[in-house]
């Protein structure tokens, strides 16, 4: 069912092309069904003191902190193969006229793949909007999603989380741009994942309509890079040694966004020793909750994820998403059926003590 409520005359000339059919069969519908808005689709109603609204962008030149992020691909550093394939899509597009195809882009958290979207829109001079997958209970929001992108690019966040119901409802838009049987303008929806290898047998059909592309580890000499960058853009008054931003980078986990706040951290103490204790950063980016990992499985080796979990006070899916990538990746675990320490894990461990 298509309801029209909401939208002013613009919007609905953008997004939809044959406006006067659409009012016809929005007021029919709307007088069959009786159109009631769902609790849970009505916005909140807050107000906002004007005590905490920030003013900081009228106060004179005192620049924003938040301009760190790269808003193009010569700032976006690494992921050579990514930009390329995006960059050869842009060009063909353009050669044929044609829309920017729906994009599936995975990675692990913290690794740039909301502003990879956000430069892709701006390369594309088109507007930008950004949820998660959380965020939209009905079929409603997702088309004011839609509505509010003005056939720019829809970037909603954990993909993997949408509901089977709104994968359903998604998969005649993305192949025919239809909504409940009405053709709609052109648009692009940029989903991202960090659990590709998680999504329901449901999502997995939908997820074949989308251009996959896959963000690789970051090197340390690539962090270092990002690193001096955010250093030159946020906090120039303060002078940083190579070797710190080697020891950075090195303890970051291959991650942008911890490798940017352990620097920020750095620039408040200037203290290297005490941002790893802060941080319980052991070595290489092994934190105390991985020791605590590899000595469990080195006592209890072969065990499930969910045992780990319980042991560590954390649900199933933050150890399999968020601690044990890491491990893999440092051949210090292995996981098939169970997980096992490997001997090079074993080795760690010794050397540690
Ligand atoms: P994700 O959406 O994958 O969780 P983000 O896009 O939010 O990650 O990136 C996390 C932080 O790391 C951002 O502050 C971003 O500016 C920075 N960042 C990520 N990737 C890069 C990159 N390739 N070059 C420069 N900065 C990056």
């Amino acid at each position: 069912m298509l309801f029209l409520d909401g939208l002013d005359e613009k919007d609905k000339k953008e997004i939809f092309g044959c406006l006067d059919e659409l009012e016809e069969i929005s007021q029919r519908q709307a007088e069959a069904y009786g159109y009631n808005k769902k609790a849970d689709d009505s916005p909140l109603n807050i107000t906002i003191k004007p005590e905490i609204l920030d003013t900081s962008a009228l106060e004179e030149s005192k620049g924003d902190k938040d301009d760190f992020r790269p808003s193009n691909f010569e700032q976006y550093i690494g992921q050579e193969s990514a930009k390329q394939r995006i960059l050869s899509y842009i060009g063909g597009c353009k050669k044929f006229n044609e829309q920017f195809p729906h994009t599936f882009l995975s990675a692990p958290a913290g690794c740039g793949k909301t502003v990879f979207a956000n430069i892709l829109a701006n390369m594309l001079g088109k507007k930008f909007v950004k949820c998660g997958a959380v965020d939209i209970k009905s079929e409603q929001q997702l088309v004011d999603k839609i509505v509010e992108c003005k056939g720019g690019i829809l970037f909603i966040d954990e993909f993997h989380k949408i509901s089977n119901k709104l994968g359903t409802f998604l998969l005649p838009i993305l192949e025919e741009r239809l909504v409940s049987g009405i053709k709609i303008k052109p648009f692009t929806m940029f989903v991202a994942t960090t659990h590709k290898g998680n999504l329901s047998e449901n999502l997995s059909a939908l997820v074949q309509r989308f251009l996959p592309i896959e963000l690789e580890h970051y090197t340390n000499d690539e962090l270092n890079l990002i690193l001096k960058q955010f250093h030159a853009k946020t906090y120039p008054s303060i002078n940083i040694l190579e070797y710190v931003y080697a020891e950075i980078a090195k303890n970051s986990k291959f991650t942008p966004r911890i490798a940017l706040r352990l620097l920020r951290e750095y620039a408040y103490i200037e203290n290297l020793d005490m941002v790893k204790d802060n941080n319980k950063i052991i070595q290489d980016g092994i934190t105390a909750t991985d020791i605590k990992v590899l000595k469990y499985l080195q006592e209890n080796n072969g065990v499930g994820k969910n045992s780990i979990s319980k042991y560590l006070n954390v649900e199933p899916k933050t150890y399999e998403f968020e601690i044990e990538p890491f491990l893999i990746l440092k051949r210090l675990i292995s996981v098939g059926n169970r997980r096992k320490i490997t001997p090079q894990g074993i080795l760690f461990l010794e050397g540690i003590e």
